[in-house]
C-alpha cells in the first residue's frame, strides 16, 4: 500500500463481490500489440495472421484450451499449415525455446507461498487465458527475450521499477517517519507496507515482482533501473524515489505495491497521478502519459493473472486518480502505481504469495509497459 493508506470504501458502500475474470478481460480498453513478432490481442481476434490456415470465425478453427503456450504465444496449430522454406528455418530454434524452458520449469517456488500458491494461481487462471505454460513457472521469463537476429524493441528505452517499500524499513521508523514535501502537503518519508496475515511482508513481495519485471524488460532491450533493491538501510524516501525516475529520464514508472485492506475486499488497482500544480509539485504534463500507461497495464496486468479490478475502489475499472502521493506528484516522467492485490485477503493473499503468480504479474506489467513504449 501507497503511504497514508488507500481510499477508504465509503461508509455503507456493500463490496461489489468478486468479480469474474470474463468481467475483467472487459477492462480498459488498450490497442492489441505486436512484440517481437508475438501477437498480445489475444485468441482468435487477429484476421491477418498469415500461419492461420481459418478464418477468425471458422468453426473448424481448433480451440486453443489444449494449447500449453497459452493465448499469448503463437499458436502450435498454425503449424498444421504447409511450411515455408522460411517458416521451416525457424522451427529447430522454436524447439530449442521450447526446450530450454522445459529445463527451467518445475524448479520450485521462489516465495513462501510454495506449491500450495502456485496451485492457488493456476485455479484462478484456469478461468482466464493463462500467459505461462501449464504448471507456472517461478523463474523469470526466458521466453521473452527477442529471438536472436530481431532488434530488442524496446532498445533504448529507460525503465524506472520502484519496489514500493524497503524490507529494512521495519528497523528504521524513526528515519522513514521524518517529514518530507510532496508539493501539495507534507508527508512521512516512507512507510513499512503491509502484509499478509501469515507475515509475507508487501516490501518483500515487491521487490520479488521488480526483479522479475526487471528481467522481462531487459530481455526486450530496455535499460531499467530500481529505485531500491533492498541495498540500503531504508527508503529511499517517496521524494527521492520521484527525482530517481526523473533523473533517470525515465520513459516509463512503475511503483509495485499490493494493499492492505479487509478481508473481502479483493483485486488490483493502478494508481494514476491527478493533475497537481503546487509547490514543487507539477504533473501536469505527465498527467495524460501516465493515465495510457496505467490503462495498458491495468488490461495486461488482469489478462496475464486473470484475477480482476479491485471490487472497493475504482468502481470496477481498476484505475484510481490520487493527489496525496509524493511519488507521483513529484514525478515529470509517466509513472503509475500498481497495487496487485490486497494482502490482508486470504484468496488474494494466497495468489500474492504464490512466485508463479507473481511471475504472471510481472509479465501484465511488461506487456502494458511494451505497449506504452511501442505508442511513445
Ligand atoms: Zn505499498
Amino acid at each position: 500500500m501507497p503511504g497514508g493508506g488507500p481510499p477508504t470504501r465509503p461508509p455503507g458502500h456493500p463490496a461489489a463481490g468478486y468479480v469474474s475474470a470474463e468481467v475483467t478481460r472487459r477492462g480498459p480498453a488498450g490497442p492489441p500489440v505486436r512484440v517481437a513478432g508475438v501477437s498480445y490481442s489475444g485468441p482468435h481476434s487477429d484476421p491477418f495472421d498469415p500461419f492461420d490456415p481459418f478464418g477468425p470465425s471458422d468453426p473448424r478453427r481448433p480451440s486453443d484450451s489444449s494449447d500449453a503456450w497459452g493465448s499469448d504465444r503463437p499458436r502450435r496449430s498454425r503449424l498444421r499449415r504447409p511450411l515455408t522454406v522460411a517458416l521451416a528455418a525457424l522451427v529447430p530454434g522454436a524447439l530449442l525455446g521450447w526446450l530450454a524452458y522445459e529445463a527451467l520449469g518445475g524448479t520450485g517456488s521462489g516465495g513462501n507461498g510454495g506449491a500450495g500458491g502456485a496451485r492457488a494461481g493456476a485455479g484462478v487462471s484456469a478461468s482466464a487465458p493463462g500467459t505461462a505454460p501449464a504448471g507456472g513457472d517461478d523463474r523469470p521469463g526466458t521466453l521473452s527475450a527477442p529471438p536472436s537476429g530481431a532488434v530488442a524493441p524496446l532498445t533504448g528505452k529507460v525503465v524506472v521499477i520502484d519496489p514500493g517499500h524497503n524490507p529494512a524499513n521495519v528497523r528504521h521508523t524513526a528515519e522513514i517517519g521524518r517529514q518530507v514535501d510532496i508539493g501539495t502537503n507534507r508527508k512521512e518519508c516512507d512507510t513499512t507496507g503491509t502484509s499478509t496475515n501469515s507475515g509475507y511482508s508487501e516490501a518483500e513481495f515487491t521487490l520479488d515482482v521488480a526483479h522479475r519485471l526487471r528481467t522481462l524488460l531487459e530481455g526486450q532491450g530496455a535499460t531499467v533501473k530500481l529505485t531500491q533493491d533492498g541495498d540500503r538501510p531504508f527508503g529511499p524516501c517517496v521524494d527521492e524515489r520521484a527525482r530517481i525516475g526523473n533523473a533517470a529520464h525515465a520513459d516509463a514508472v512503475v511503483s509495485i505495491h499490493a494493499d492492505g485492506s479487509a478481508e473481502g475486499d479483493r483485486g488490483f488497482h493502478v494508481i494514476l497521478p491527478a493533475a497537481v500544480h503546487a509547490g514543487a509539485a507539477d504533473t501536469r504534463a505527465v498527467v495524460g502519459p501516465s493515465k495510457e500507461l496505467g490503462k495498458l497495464i491495468a488490461n495486461d496486468f488482469a489478462r496475464s493473472t486473470g484475477t480482476s479490478p479491485s471490487n472497493y475502489v475504482g468502481d470496477g475499472t481498476g484505475l484510481v486518480t490520487r493527489r496525496d502521493l509524493g511519488g507521483l506528484n513529484l514525478s515529470t516522467v509517466p509513472k503509475v502505481f500498481i497495487e496487485c492485490g490486497n494482502m490482508r485477503d486470504s484468496n488474494d493473499a494466497a495468489l500474492l504469495t504464490s512466485g508463479a503468480w507473481r511471475q504472471k504479474a510481472a509479465q501484465g506489467m511488461s506487456e502494458g509497459i511494451v505497449s506504452f513504449l511501442h505508442g511513445s
